[in-house]
């Protein structure tokens, strides 16, 4: 029997309503490419994703169309997340820090109608836009008095375009499973892969994220996502944020910038910020250098890469602030686990406690987890046992864009392999211990890079460490530790490695170290493994 009650669909334009009604005066504020801080609020972004969207029209794009961002963390890019998918074209933002290959390769692979770029990137776009055969528009998101010089046909400028027709725009009423976003990933394998998220799948993630166990926003917060929305749509906040009613703070191109940070969390009075680790490591060190404070700041979400409890305990000690670690990836929207301690655990001894705090977390009602052994059999939830980590849930992707291989990311059972390799404990809290990729397997045994970085970083000469195996004739791999020492210290290698000593087995202990000036990152900002292990690939220590 079908039940009596309404199945209205689950829309991002529903977001927009709502916030349109209830939050309309709360603020957006953003530090812009090209006018400093901007001060908006959600009734006139809102208002301006209407002349959005009749923009778009006027460019010719339809119902399914992609459009492409190149942009940072700013209002305008807040209109078109909402202008484009409520219109129900497809939203695709792209990472300006990929390669240049790769950006012409998602973009033509993505098929994107219509390119809207930050000013900065006007000479990436000028040295593609005869790669990109789809791209039959490009729009700088600036004002008519900003405006930069170029030759490129078809250039369009934002404010210029937007402010042709600012009547209501008759928004369509979509179903609920209509494509609303793609953001490639760099997948395991092979060329970049696009994650196409719907708005179903949208909505219940930012529903789910604001729940008090999750991200626990209400009102009464102030949101700075220091992740990009180029990258897995900054964590799922530009959605949940007017949900919640919270006031947003973007800080458009100054991401790592510690100075930045430190303003606008003192003068916007920002409660909750959201980052990866190395922010915070930039925001750690300017605070430690200037004396200044962050004193509205309540808690930190750290993820992307496993957090230090360093990190945790510099934010807690010195400045007050609570960090919850969390995992996801962009199949996931990307929130797949958050570190909330239970209760009855705040009384355990700062050793024990650290150790859970130290672990991913636990999911969020809507998504599920387990543990399989290399012939697919479950393992058990017993904190010891690591395995293949699969996902499935209701914001989970279920294959990739475009892709003609049919097998997709899922076994049979419809669970989605992860490509992490995790320990899930008792009360269901995550360990990530590595990327499948990455695993060091040492005499048959598995060891966890993630363990020896977070004890190495630890260490007061270690600004930054990265563990690879390195091929050994007896064990098979052994780890070997690459560090970067903080300016000025002169690291002492013995006393770095003599540190393990007693908190991993002995057998763990990377039996060699090298010092180097600076560790590859990916794109999304990832200590880059691959190329590091190419790096000491032929290298012989002891
Ligand atoms: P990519 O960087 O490959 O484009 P994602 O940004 O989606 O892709 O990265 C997801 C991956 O990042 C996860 O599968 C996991 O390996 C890693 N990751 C995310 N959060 C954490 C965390 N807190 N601890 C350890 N690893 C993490």
């Amino acid at each position: 029997m079908r039940g009596g009650m309404m199945s209205t669909p689950l829309t991002i334009t529903e977001i927009m309503r709502f916030a349109t009604r209830l939050y309309r005066d709360t603020e957006v504020i953003s530090v812009t490419a090209d006018e400093g801080v901007h001060r908006s609020t959600y009734g006139t972004v809102f208002k301006r994703a209407n002349q959005v969207a009749h923009a778009l029209g006027r460019l010719g794009v339809e119902s399914s169309d992609r459009v492409a961002t190149l942009a940072w963390n700013d209002h305008r890019h807040l209109e078109l997340y909402y202008g484009v998918s409520c219109s129900g074209a497809v939203l695709h933002t792209i990472n300006p820090r990929l390669f240049s290959e790769q950006l012409a390769y998602i973009i033509n692979h993505a098929d994107d109608r219509v390119v809207f770029f930050d000013p900065m990137f006007l000479p990436l776009i000028e040295e593609l836009s005869d790669k990109l055969s789809s791209v039959s528009h490009f729009v700088v998101l600036t004002s008519k008095n900003k405006m930069p010089e170029s030759s490129l046909l078809n250039l369009h400028c934002y404010e210029d375009l937007i402010s042709q027709d600012c009547s209501p725009y008759p928004w369509p009423e979509l179903e609920e499973t209509t494509a609303s976003a793609l953001c490639y990933t760099s997948g395991t394998t092979g060329n970049p892969k696009g994650v196409l998220y719907d708005h179903r799948s949208t909505v219940l993630h930012a529903y789910g994220s604001c729940m008090a166990n999750v991200l626990g926003l209400s009102h009464d917060d102030v949101v700075m996502p220091v992740v990009p929305m180029f990258h897995v749509n900054a964590w799922g906040t530009p959605y949940s944020c007017p949900i919640a009613g919270s006031k947003i703070v973007l800080p458009g191109p100054k991401m790592a910038d510690g100075e930045t940070l430190q303003s606008l969390i003192e003068n916007e009075g920002v409660t909750i910020a959201l980052g990866v680790p190395t922010v915070w490591l930039a925001l750690l060190a300017y605070l430690k250098e200037t004396g200044k404070s962050i004193d509205t700041l309540n808690r930190t979400v750290v993820g992307g890469s496993a957090c230090p409890i360093s990190i945790m305990e510099e934010f807690e000690k010195l400045h007050g602030v609570y960090t919850h670690h969390g995992w996801g990836m962009t199949e996931m929207s990307p929130l797949g686990a958050v570190n909330r301690l239970i209760p009855g655990m705040e009384k355990l001894e700062e050793s024990d406690r650290n150790e859970v705090r130290a672990k991913q977390g636990r999911t969020p009602f809507g998504v599920d987890m387990k543990i399989v052994d290399s012939d697919g059999k479950d393992l058990p939830n017993d904190g010891v046992a690591f395995g293949d980590l699969k996902v499935r849930g209701w914001w989970v992707a279920d294959g990739y864009y475009g892709e003609d291989d049919n097998s997709g990311p899922q076994d049979e059972a419809g669970w989605f392999s992860t490509g992490d390799v995790a320990t899930i404990d008792e009360y269901g809290f995550l360990g990530i211990t590595d990327r499948t990729k990455d695993v060091i397997k040492s005499g048959g045994e598995w060891i966890s890079s993630i363990e020896l970085e977070n004890l190495a970083v630890a260490h007061p000469h270690v600004a930054e460490a990265a563990v690879i195996g390195i091929s050994d004739k007896k064990w098979g791999e052994r780890p070997h530790l690459v560090v970067v020492c903080p300016e000025g210290i002169t690291p002492d290698e013995a006393s770095i490695l003599a540190s393990f000593k007693g908190k991993v087995a002995d057998w763990w202990i990377p039996d060699s170290l090298s010092v180097v000036d600076s560790i590859p990152h990916t794109a999304t900002g990832k200590i880059s493994k691959a190329i590091l292990r190419k790096q000491f690939a032929s290298a012989v220590f002891k």
